[in-house]
């Protein structure tokens, strides 16, 4: 096993399940903050403010600073502020998305945008689609949070991003560009964060599709921690493995 000195950590199934913490997982982040490991949260849940997730980490006792979480939303709005640092923006989305763009900058406007830009927005209507279809087809670039196809809730699996965002791109016949996981986008972002070189740097999470294909997409090694999404049986069928696969952050040794 190669010593790591970075860790990027998924969230929903990887740290805690829902509003339920993973024991392990808490046991885990508390011995990198100890050993002084640099560690970032990189979650496709675009739909929260950083502050919000650190502070819910927090509660959980799992450590960490608003710093140390990096959203879809901050990543997509980065990316347009790199693109146009001028641009103007219409989102359809939730608070998470509309404060990562005023974060950026980026002005927000109903009209004769730029940009359209959508995540989740669980309460999604027929006006802001209508408006992203029209600010699209006015030429506006269609960028997107991430293309998580279904949420997984205590309710069960529930219309994801990706979903609301299929009704764009029907409509417009325009496919959005894609910034959160699996997309090497957001990892080369949260790099950049983070402050490890490739080389050095673990992805972990527990859902193949998005985080280990991120951290290989990225050309950097993953971990695959069956507590959420991906069983083992799942990964049978896969050519592309993980680096490493394990049940749970307790079997995974943290070097001094
Ligand atoms: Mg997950």
């Amino acid at each position: 096993m190669k010593e790591y000195r970075g860790f990027l950590i998924d969230l929903d199934g990887t740290v805690y399940k829902g509003t339920e913490k993973i024991d392990e997982a808490v046991t885990f982040v508390k011995q990198l903050k100890d050993k002084g490991f640099p560690y970032l949260f990189l979650t496709n849940n675009s739909t929260k403010h950083p502050s919000d997730v650190s502070d819910k980490l927090n509660q959980m006792g799992v450590p960490s600073t608003t710093d140390q979480v990096f959203t879809s939303s901050m990543a997509t709005a980065h990316y347009i502020k790199q693109q146009e640092p001028n641009a103007k923006v219409y989102p359809v989305g939730e608070k998470g998305l509309h404060m990562a763009l005023e974060d950026a900058d980026l002005e927000i406007v109903d009209e004769n945008a730029d940009y359209v830009v959508m995540g989740l927005d669980q309460t999604i209507n027929y006006e802001k689609l209508a408006k992203g279809a029209l600010n699209i087809r006015a030429g506006a670039t269609f960028v997107a949070t991430n293309g998580d196809v279904a949420l997984p809730t205590e309710r069960g699996f529930l219309p994801g991003a990706g979903s609301l965002i299929s009704v764009l791109s029907v409509t417009t016949g325009v496919e959005p560009t894609f910034i959160g996981k699996p997309e090497s986008i957001i990892v080369d972002q949260a790099l950049e964060v983070l402050g490890t070189t490739r080389d050095e740097t673990l992805m972990i999470g527990d859902n193949y599709a998005t985080d280990i294909l991120a951290g290989i997409n990225a050309g950097i090694d993953s971990l695959l921690v069956h507590t959420g999404v991906t069983t083992k049986e799942d990964l049978k069928t896969i050519q592309n493995k993980p680096t490493y696969t394990i049940d749970t952050l307790a079997e995974w040794t943290i070097e001094d």
